[in-house]
């Protein structure tokens, strides 16, 4: 039986910048681990934002695993509910409910400045009875990430936009638009005006970290469920990922999540805790995806050094000992796939398709060449079909 890694350091494509000497923070970061797959395996590109979504994790994610988000995207909050195990009804609608930073009309911080668990669960609790009679029922989360249901929604297709997405830009005009969205601006609405005087915030404002505004409700969507990779590929895999949107992925696929002490999902995590994991699942699994949210969240922040250590750990902790567990294997493969770009210069996602690399039995090295989006754009593996790759990697 053939043992895989799948590595999947999100947002870690990006472009070249001044600061790094004109090199991406890919190609500035040292990488030897991710050269050696790169320089003894392929590197290509990937589709994996379709003609037509936006440039999201979820729609991404969903690719890089194997499903056509054209069949099979259901939104991220209901792959975010699958993770936390919340049942919902058909008719429900579930939203991303962040917790977010307005000021004068403007998307200062769409995370209240990384808002603690402890005082998103005391807002949150407060929120609960505002919106009762609007059918709204809200599941507190990590830090500013959080979902909220709404109830008898049948009829309810609006559209929203991810706050992420409009850094430092108006929100006029932003709100929840369409059909049944009168009733998910009210929640939005109601909210604001309990957050304004609330405790929690009152004490944010005074030791200067941001407060919570505003929730700000995204993501939505109605669950569907997804074959599972057993099924399709006869394969049994695991997770490591601190975000709920990859392990919701995950479980709807099959995969069993592990959860790692010091996984954050942000640019402190225990990059040699998951590591250390994801060598120890591979004794019991046939697959094991290993997600790293901190380069997404450097280039979020526009912050290239931070992006820079970021893939640089992800190299030394995650890929450099799953490649030496492998190397025991007589049958193996790895692959490294950001999932989009995150790019630095514009802090938001990008739908350009991103390298990947990928080495082991049977592939053999054409280029030879590191790791960059400049070579793999180069190379003729070009998986124009994102969702075609976990066919490739499994079974090429
Ligand atoms: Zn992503």
């Amino acid at each position: 039986m053939t043992k895989y890694a799948l590595i999947l350091p999100d947002g870690a494509a990006d472009e070249p910048l001044g600061e790094l000497g004109g090199r991406t923070p890919l190609e500035a970061a040292d990488t030897p681990n991710i050269d050696w797959v790169s320089v003894n395996g392929r590197q290509g590109c990937l589709r994996t934002i379709p003609a037509g979504y936006t440039a999201a994790s979820d729609v991404a994610t969903l690719s890089v695993m194997g499903y056509d988000p054209a069949t099979h995207y259901s939104g991220r909050a209901p792959l975010e509910a699958a993770a936390r195990g919340i049942k919902t009804g058909p008719n429900d609608l579930i939203f991303r409910c962040n917790l977010v930073t307005i000021v004068d009309g403007t998307m200062r911080d769409f995370t209240a400045g990384h808002i603690s668990t402890p005082e998103a669960e005391r807002l949150i609790a407060d929120l609960q009875p505002l919106g009762a009679d609007l059918g709204i029922v809200f599941h507190p989360g990590i830090s500013y990430r959080h979902l909220a249901v709404l109830r008898d929604a049948a009829d309810v297709q609006c559209e929203c936009t991810p706050p992420h997405d409009i850094p430092d830009e108006p929100v006029a005009g932003r709100w929840p638009s369409g059909p049944g969205a009168e009733r998910v601006c009210e929640v939005m609405r109601r909210a604001q005006t309990l957050l304004a005087d609330h405790d929690v915030n009152h004490v944010r404002r005074d030791l200067g970290e941001n407060p919570a505004t505003n929730i700000w409700l995204w993501g939505q969507g109605r669950r569907r469920p997804l074959a599972t990779f057993e099924a399709r590929y006869g394969v049994r895999g695991a997770c490591i990922a601190a975000v709920d949107l990859i392990n919701g992925i995950a479980v709807t696929a099959g995969l069993t999540t592990i959860a790692v002490k010091g996984a954050t999902g942000y640019l402190d995590t225990d990059y040699r805790a998951k590591g250390r994991a994801a060598v120890a699942a591979l004794d019991k699994y046939d697959l094991v995806v290993v997600h790293i949210e901190a380069p997404d969240e450097a280039g979020h922040l526009g912050n290239a050094v931070e992006k820079v250590k970021a893939i640089k750990n992800v190299d030394a902790w995650v890929v450099g000992p799953l490649l030496e567990r492998l190397r025991r294997e007589e049958r193996w493969r790895i692959a490294v796939v950001p999932d989009h770009p995150t790019p630095v210069a514009t802090r938001k996602h990008s739908a350009v398709p991103p390298p990947f690399c990928i080495a082991g039995t049977g592939i053999t090295p054409v280029m030879a060449q590191p790791f960059s989006e400049k070579q793999a754009v180069q190379s003729d593996l070009q998986i124009e079909r994102g969702h075609e790759f976990m066919e490739f990697f499994l079974k090429s």
